[in-house]
């Protein structure tokens, strides 16, 4: 399948390039079917596939401006395509919801940079700490993602 953005580029979509990820090959793997902003808009995107599986869209803001990205639903894959707006290695985004423009809710600061936030992403419509995940919002900073936020605290805590 080939996806072309709005403005005309063409979107190479990554599974082409890499075996689709087996998730039952290993049976641990933690795979994202349901996430939610902080008001309760799904940002599950069935239109954009990373890796096979639907996506999570994100709308962010940086100092380039604006756009949208999705990344993989898959715990440990950081594979991502973004759909508009720029994204520079080691720079913060703000992460908000692409359908209400709502700031994602930070959970802890992420010790890969002073100003570095793990946001967090409610996996049930009511956002509940306890049932998420979290990412840091600097780009390409792999700390948290796709991890239960109580064990990001946990291994925030353990790092400091
Ligand atoms: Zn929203
Ligand atoms: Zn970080």
């Amino acid at each position: 399948m080939t996806i072309f953005t709005k403005d005309g580029r063409l979107m190479i979509p990554i599974r082409n390039r890499r075996r689709r990820t087996n998730v039952s090959e290993d049976g641990v793997r933690y795979v994202v079917n349901k996430a939610y902003c902080p008001k309760g808009c799904n940002v599950v995107d069935n239109d954009v596939e990373v890796n096979g599986l639907p996506g999570l869209r994100l709308a962010f803001q940086n100092t380039d401006g604006k756009g949208e990205l999705v990344i993989s639903a898959i715990e440990g894959d950081f594979d991502k395509v973004v759909l508009s707006g720029k994204l520079t290695k080691g720079q913060k985004n703000t992460v908000m919801c692409p359908h209400c423009h709502t700031p994602f809710k930070k959970l802890v600061n992420c010790n890969c940079n002073p100003n570095a936030e793990m946001v967090v992403l409610g996996l049930t419509p009511k956002l509940n700490f306890n049932n998420a995940i979290t990412f840091c919002n600097i780009t390409d900073c792999s700390n948290g993602s796709f991890i239960k936020s109580g064990e990001a605290i946990l291994h925030v805590r353990l790092m400091a």
